[in-house]
C-alpha cells in the first residue's frame, strides 16, 4: 500500500501533559538557542527551523484526558513560571483537606491528614482542560498537533532502531475492507519518537517487549479509577475541598479509596479507585464505587444532585521499582507510559510534566550533537535520576507491595517508611509485587457457583438516582466509535471464553471493564456461549489488557477520533 511519508524531527505520540510540556519545551530551547546564537551569545551552529508534531488519537486535545485531579503545581511552574497570570485553567486553590474512615454506615473524620493527602499549595483541576490549555500554547509556541491520528506502529530500521510512527488507517469496514472515505495511516518519520500514551500504552508495550526494556524490573501493576461529576442543587460541598476515603466498600484484602473534590459552579468531582491486583474473580471496579456512593455520607451529599460526566482511566502504581529502560535509539518513554505517577501521593501530573521537559533537554542535546542513538539519549535518564522525580519515588518504593497482605499491614508498612525512608523487609517490599491477572483467583477458590454477582454484591441496587449501571454511565462518557469499523480489541482464542474461563473465573472481563464491552451471549440454538464485544461502548481504560488472567486481550487503537469525550473531567 502507498503511504503518505512525513519528515519531522521530533513526534510526541499522545497529547497528555507529559508530551505537551515535553513539546513546548522543546521549542522553547530551540528558539532561545537559535535567537543566542544569532546574537552571538553562544558559538553556534543554530539548529534552524526544527518539526515539532504532537499526535492524538482522540478528536481534539484533551478529549481522552480523565483524571481526579488535585496537581502538584511543582513542575508547571517550572514550565510556565506565570501560568496563574497566563491564564491556566485553575478550578480552585485547595483550601481543606479531609480523611475518613468509612464504614459501613459511618464517616469517621481522621483528626490528622496523612501527610502524602495534605494538598495545601496545590490545585483543583479539570485535567481536560488543563491539556486543552497546553495544546493551545504549543501551537502558538509553532508545534504541529494532529488530532484523530492514532499511534498503531512503531517504525523500525533493520537494526531495531526507532524511527518514527505510522498512524492508522481510516475508512476500514468491520469486515475489514476498505470503505469509500479510505485513507491510509501516514508514516512519520522522526529522530526521535517520544511515547507519552499514558499508562499500559499500546505502543509502549509493544516496545518494551520488543527491546526487552524491563529486564530487571519488578512487574508494572495498576489500578483503576472511576470516576464521575455531578452539578449539586446548592453550595453544600464548597470549591477547594478535597476529602481522601479509605474503607468501605473495599474489603481489607482489596486495595482501594476514595476521593471527593470541590470545584467551581457546585460541580463534585468524585471517584473510587480500586487496585487492579485484586484476587476476587467476581470482584466488579464499577459496582465497588457504586457501593462507594451508596455510603449514607456520599448518598447524603450527592441528594438531589445531578450526574453529568463519567469516566475511568487505569493508573500506575508499581512506582520505583517498576520503571523500564526509559530510551532506547530514536524512542524515549514519558509521564504514565513510564511509569512516574507516585501512587500513594495519587499524583502523577507533576512529574509527567516534568518528565516531558527532562525528555525535552535530552532532545535538545541530542540535535545539538546530531546523534539520536540509545547511548546519547541515555543523558534523558540521567536527567530523571538526577530531577526530584526519582527521590520522590524512592521515599514511597515500597507503599504499593506492602499492600499484598491487605489493608492493615499496607498501612502499617506505609507509616514505617515515613522512619525508614521508604525500606521495606520480608513480605512487604517490592518482591511482594506481582502482576495483577496473576494475583486473581479462581472461582472455586472463593467458594463461588458460577458467575452470579450476587454473591459479592448482594444488595446493590442501581436507584438511577445516585447509583447507576454500567450502560446509563457509559452514556455520560459521550464516547462515539464509528461501529462500521474492526474491534479494536483483539481477543487472540475466544476459544476459552465459553470453556476455560468460563469455568475457572466466571468471565471476569464482563466485570473488570467498566463499559460494559465485555458480554457472554447465547451462541444461536446449540445451546453454548460466546463472548460478543460491543467495542463502541470503550472509554479507552486499558484494564481488559491488564486483567485479562489469560493475557489474550490486546487492546489496539481505533480509528482516529474515536471514544470518550471527557470535556470538563
Ligand atoms: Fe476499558 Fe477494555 Fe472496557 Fe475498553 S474494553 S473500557 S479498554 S476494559
Amino acid at each position: 500500500m502507498e503511504r503518505e511519508t512525513l519528515e519531522m524531527d521530533v513526534v510526541f505520540v499522545g497529547a497528555g501533559p507529559a508530551n505537551l510540556s515535553g513539546a513546548l519545551h522543546l521549542s522553547e530551547l530551540v528558539k532561545n538557542h537559535n535567537a543566542d546564537v544569532e546574537k552571538g551569545e553562544h558559538p553556534g551552529p543554530a539548529l534552524g527551523e526544527i518539526e515539532i508534531g504532537v499526535i492524538e488519537k482522540g478528536a481534539a486535545v484533551g478529549s481522552h484526558i480523565l483524571s481526579g485531579a488535585v496537581m502538584d503545581p511543582r513542575a508547571l511552574k517550572e514550565l510556565i513560571p506565570d501560568f496563574i497570570e497566563q491564564g491556566a485553567p485553575l478550578e480552585s486553590p485547595v483550601k481543606e483537606d479531609y480523611f475518613l474512615y468509612l464504614t459501613r454506615n459511618h464517616a469517621i473524620r481522621s483528626p490528622i491528614t496523612p501527610p502524602p493527602l495534605k494538598n495545601h499549595g496545590y490545585y483543583i483541576v479539570s485535567l481536560n482542560r488543563l491539556t486543552a490549555w497546553l495544546g493551545e500554547k504549543c501551537e502558538e509556541a509553532g508545534v504541529n498537533i494532529f488530532p484523530e491520528f492514532p499511534g498503531a506502529e512503531m517504525l523500525y530500521d533493520p537494526h531495531d532502531r526507532v524511527v518514527g510512527v505510522r498512524t492508522g488507517d481510516k475508512g476500514i469496514d468491520k469486515e475489514g475492507k476498505r470503505k469509500a472515505n479510505f485513507e491510509p495511516g501516514v508514516d512519520l518519520h522522526a529522530k526521535v519518537t517520544v511515547l507519552g500514551e499514558g499508562p499500559r500504552g499500546s505502543l509502549a508495550k509493544q516496545l518494551i517487549e520488543r527491546l526487552n526494556l524491563d529486564a530487571g524490573c519488578e512487574p508494572q501493576v495498576y489500578s483503576i479509577g472511576l470516576k464521575e461529576l455531578w452539578e449539586l442543587p446548592d453550595d453544600r460541598y464548597p470549591a477547594g475541598r478535597v476529602t481522601h476515603t479509605l474503607g468501605f466498600p473495599s474489603d481489607s484484602n482489596t486495595y482501594g479509596g476514595g476521593w471527593i473534590y470541590g470545584m467551581q459552579n457546585r460541580i463534585l468531582n468524585l471517584g473510587y479507585v480500586t487496585g487492579l491486583d485484586y484476587k476476587d474473580p467476581l470482584l466488579d471496579p464499577h459496582a465497588e464505587f457504586q457501593r462507594f456512593k451508596s455510603h449514607p455520607y456520599l448518598s447524603r451529599l450527592l441528594d438531589g444532585g445531578k450526574l453529568i460526566r463519567y469516566g475511568a482511566k487505569t493508573i500506575t502504581a508499581g512506582g520505583y521499582f517498576a520503571i523500564p529502560r526509559t530510551y532506547a535509539d530514536g524512542v524515549l518513554l514519558v509521564g504514565d507510559c513510564a511509569g512516574f505517577l507516585n501512587s500513594q501521593r495519587l499524583k502523577g501530573i507533576h512529574s509527567a510534566i516534568k518528565s516531558g521537559m527532562l525528555a525535552a533537554k535530552a532532545i535538545f542535546e541530542a540535535l545539538l550533537a546530531n546523534d539520536f542513538s540509545s547511548s546519547q539519549l541515555q543523558r534523558y535518564e540521567q536527567l530523571v535520576n538526577e530531577s526530584w522525580i526519582i527521590p520522590e519515588l524512592r521515599k514511597v518504593r515500597n507503599f504499593h507491595a506492602g499492600f499484598k497482605h491487605g489493608r492493615w499491614l499496607g498501612l502499617v508498612n506505609t507509616g514505617l517508611q515515613f522512619f525508614t525512608g521508604g525500606r521495606a523487609w520480608g513480605i512487604l517490599d517490592r518482591t511482594a509485587a506481582e502482576p495483577g491477572h496473576e494475583v486473581m483467583e479462581k472461582l472455586s477458590a472463593y467458594g463461588y457457583r458460577g458467575d452470579k454477582l450476587e454473591q459479592r454484591y448482594n444488595g446493590l441496587r442501581f436507584d438511577g438516582k445516585t447509583t447507576f449501571n454500567k450502560l446509563t454511565d457509559v452514556y455520560h462518557a459521550a464516547v462515539g466509535h464509528d461501529e462500521d469499523q474492526p474491534a479494536h480489541l483483539h481477543v487472540l482464542d475466544t476459544n476459552i471464553c465459553a470453556t476455560r474461563c468460563a469455568e475457572e473465573y466466571g468471565n471476569p472481563c464482563q466485570r473488570f471493564c467498566p463499559a460494559a464491552v465485555y458480554e457472554m451471549v447465547d451462541d444461536g440454538a446449540n445451546g453454548k456461549r460466546k463472548l460478543q464485544i460491543n467495542f463502541s461502548n470503550c472509554v479507552h481504560c486499558k484494564t481488559c489488557d491488564i486483567m485479562d488472567p489469560y493475557q489474550i486481550i490486546n487492546w489496539v487503537t481505533p480509528e482516529g477520533g474515536g471514544g470518550p469525550d471527557y470535556k470538563g473531567m
